[in-house]
């Protein structure tokens, strides 16, 4: 498959593994880079600059294919220094970044001077007009059904990849409910040259989180997932469980703030989840996706399976709107 995105990336299919707090570590990075897509570490998974450096070499002892690193700046209950982390990836040789939520227009000469690309996720049309103004290679769209942030429109890929695909110049990336071959065809379909996907990589046997957790993901239907952090503007969608419940239940009384969930919802609790296999002991970040996916394959069984399946869904589309004689 070649498309614009596999020019970016340098993989074989234009398949991109979405950054994920916890979950994009070297092990998971690597597979789905061996298996002909890009894998994404996670800067922020990384407690400092320097431990991502040492990540990212790594990454490099387990695979000789292109990977990439996602840095996500959104809301942290803890300062992050961005442009430490900026310079590590600049500086380590990696030759693409997904960067996540605020603009990353005052990282883009640093990047482009290291000769890394830039594909930024971004949730609106007008976001990825502006990204694009700003010198980014690519965008992936995130719609409503995606999980983690899904910012604050409540579009989702139906609508949102071709309103994307027609405003831009730039290719796109669709994300979102991005799970089978068929979501594939479907958002090459709509006018994407590519998917992202998340939480389909992170129910992988590679994936380094607790199987308890991708077992109880798995048996999840698309109802399963809920939205919190509404009235902050920083909407994010998780897998509805007894914490997220609880979340829902504060943030609704009146003049609710951060303050009162923050214990809750802190990336450290939802840590202890994602490696002590227990649900329910944090917040477990899922997009609605999880409906369609009901096992745990390898990285590589997945992406030869939706390759095939995406090939197989758009000669059946090809077949059933061909002229008759
Ligand atoms: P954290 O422990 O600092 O924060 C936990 C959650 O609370 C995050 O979603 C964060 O955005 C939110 N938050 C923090 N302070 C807030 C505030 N003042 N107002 C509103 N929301 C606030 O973060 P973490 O779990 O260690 O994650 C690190 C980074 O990764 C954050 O930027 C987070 O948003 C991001 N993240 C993204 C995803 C995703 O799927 N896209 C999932 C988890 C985390």
């Amino acid at each position: 498959m070649k498309t614009r995105i596999t020019d970016i990336t340098g993989t074989r299919y234009p398949i991109v593994q979405g950054g994920m707090q916890w979950v994009g570590r070297a092990e998971l990075a690597s597979a789905v880079s061996n298996a002909g897509a890009l894998g994404i570490l996670t800067a922020l998974t990384q407690p400092t600059p320097e431990a991502l450096m040492a990540e990212i070499e790594r990454c490099r002892t387990m695979t000789d294919k292109p990977f990439g690193v996602n840095l996500t700046i959104l809301p942290t209950t803890q300062p992050v220094p961005y442009d430490a982390y900026v310079e590590v990836i600049a500086e380590s040789g990696v030759k693409l970044v997904e960067t996540a939520g605020r603009s990353p227009a005052e990282f883009i000469a640093r990047f482009k001077q290291a000769g890394v690309r830039i594909i930024h996720k971004c949730t609106a049309v007008r976001h990825a007009l502006s990204a694009q103004r700003a010198g980014v290679d690519a965008v992936s769209i995130d719609g409503f059904e995606a999980a983690g942030h899904p910012g604050e429109d409540d579009i989702p890929g139906m609508v949102l990849i071709p309103a994307a695909a027609r405003a831009l110049d730039i290719p796109i990336l669709a994300a979102g409910g991005m799970a089978t071959g068929r979501s594939m065809a479907a958002a090459l379909a709509l006018g994407a040259e590519g998917v992202t996907m998340g939480t389909r990589f992170m129910l992988t046997r590679e994936s380094p989180v607790h199987d308890g957790i991708k077992q109880a993901l798995i048996q999840g239907t698309e109802r399963d997932t809920t939205l919190i952090f509404r009235a902050l503007r920083n909407t994010a969608r998780v897998f509805r469980n007894s914490v997220s419940q609880e979340v829902n239940s504060r943030e609704s009384q009146p003049g609710a703030t951060f303050e009162d969930i923050r214990e809750l919802v802190s990336g450290a609790r939802g840590r202890v989840a994602m490696e002590s296999g227990d649900v329910e002991a944090g917040l477990v970040w899922a997009g609605m996706g999880i409906g369609l996916m009901d096992d745990i394959p390898t990285c590589a069984q997945l992406v030869e399976r939706i390759v095939a399946e995406c090939r197989e869904s758009l000669a059946r589309a090809s077949a059933l709107t061909a002229e008759g004689e």
